[in-house]
């Protein structure tokens, strides 16, 4: 439970002139923060997990493979999020942080100790040895040779797992692991900016891939 047993509330400042709503633990935020007025509970809380679309039965077999990220929130961040797509697992890199480290226990909120990881000195080895035990090997990287990430199917794995190599924040997924990839995906970027944080476009990767559509109809 992300915020333990606390039941959150919306409440709505009764000042006409006010009208801040926001979001309140129980038995708190009864004056309103913006100008002190009495507030009233506009909406109770409904059940998150009802909607069966939040738990699909079917999803691709997707690790990931993060080498030398920077930043141990990133690294946290991409935790919790692989959960969330069904990640099978997680191989750390180089300078990758391990979930050992206290910062990323608390960016990735429980889910490091879910997810199944492991850590090798070398990410390049690791990409050719799981290339070589049958994983499809793809990176994410916005190379000359990519395509869009958008355009995958499910069946372009051919019913293998996929290792899927997440780089550094700066210089990218390392050359020798492109050189190796069975496929380099990129995110199309429709801004000024030519690229996203990492966990952002690691986050749309997974999930993007897990639940990809089939080229034929499943039968
Ligand atoms: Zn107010």
């Amino acid at each position: 439970m992300e915020e333990g047993q606390l039941v959150f509330s919306m409440r709505q400042c009764g000042n006409k002139g006010c009208r801040f709503r926001f979001p309140a633990a129980a038995g708190r935020g009864e004056r309103c923060p913006q100008c002190g007025n009495h507030t009233a509970v506009v909406a109770i809380p409904h059940n998150k997990r009802e909607n069966a679309i939040l738990h699909p039965t079917s999803s691709l077999h997707l690790e990931l493979l993060l080498d030398n990220i920077r930043s141990v929130y990133n690294v946290g961040s991409i935790f919790r999020t692989a959960d969330g797509a069904g990640v099978k697992h997680l191989h750390l890199a180089g300078i990758t942080a391990t979930p050992e480290h206290p910062k990323l226990v608390k960016t990735a909120l429980g889910a490091d100790s879910q997810m199944g990881w492991s850590y090798s000195r070398n990410g390049v080895d690791t990409a050719v040895r799981l290339q070589n035990q049958g994983y499809r090997l793809w990176a994410l990287e916005d190379a000359p040779e990519a395509i869009s990430l958008y355009s995958v199917k499910r069946d372009m794995a051919d019913g293998r797992p996929i290792l899927l190599v997440v780089g550094n924040e700066n210089v990218g997924v390392d050359p020798a692991i492109l050189q190796w990839s069975d496929q380099i995906l990129a995110l199309p970027m429709l801004g000024v900016k030519d690229s996203l944080n990492v966990a952002v476009a690691c986050g749309i990767a997974v999930y993007h891939l897990s639940l990809a559509p089939s080229r034929k109809p499943m039968s």
